[in-house]
């Protein structure tokens, strides 16, 4: 396939921070279960990758939020598109996100899952841009810190393509293929 953009993190450094975030998790959480909430459709791979690293008793559950469309600007208005199949009450929930930008949509999504009343809720997320945070989010554990550019791949799309590069590309709006 061809290169669209510039590669800032290859497969193999990918494979490795989600390995490292599984390890992490799994240390954290011994001894108990954990429900890994993915946020549609970005973490699907990271969801998938990550669980697969884990080494506790790991249940799945997804939600979908509206965040850009087919724009790359955060509208700051967060639409739930598909809840939760399940009770999270005295539930150990890591939500698991692709990319963390202004933290508008992880604001919106603890506070919406906090009122259910988990055991406790912790965030994982591949990437989190660097400055860009209007929201101060804690996101425990995390891939890699970026800076603040529009990235592909990996999950990640822009007008619903590019989700299946196994890479993580900065995208170059004024040079699409
Ligand atoms: P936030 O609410 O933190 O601003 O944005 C979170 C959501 O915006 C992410 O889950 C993702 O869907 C989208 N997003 C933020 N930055 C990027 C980016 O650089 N590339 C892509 N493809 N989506 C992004």
């Amino acid at each position: 396939m061809e290169t669209i953009g510039t590669v800032l993190i290859t497969e193999e450094q990918i494979a490795d921070a989600v390995a490292r975030m599984g390890r992490e998790i799994s240390a954290d959480y011994d001894g108990t279960s954990v429900l890994l909430v993915g946020i549609l459709k970005g973490a699907f791979l990271t969801m998938a990758d990550l669980a697969r690293e884990m080494r506790v008793p790991v249940e799945f559950d997804f939600m979908a939020v509206s965040s850009y469309g087919d724009a790359t600007k955060s509208s700051g208005v967060v639409r739930i598109l598909k809840d939760l199949d399940q009770e999270i009450s005295d539930r150990h929930v890591v939500i698991v996100e692709d990319i963390v930008d202004t933290g508008l949509t992880l604001h919106y999504l603890l506070e919406n899952l906090r009122v259910r009343k988990p055991a406790s809720i912790e965030i994982a997320a591949l990437l989190v841009k660097e400055g860009i945070q209007q929201i101060p989010i804690d996101v425990k554990y995390r891939g890699f810190d970026i800076p603040p550019d529009f990235v592909v791949g990996y999950g990640l799309d822009y007008g619903g393509l590019y989700r299946n590069l196994p890479y993580i590309t900065v995208l170059d709006e004024n040079n699409l293929p």
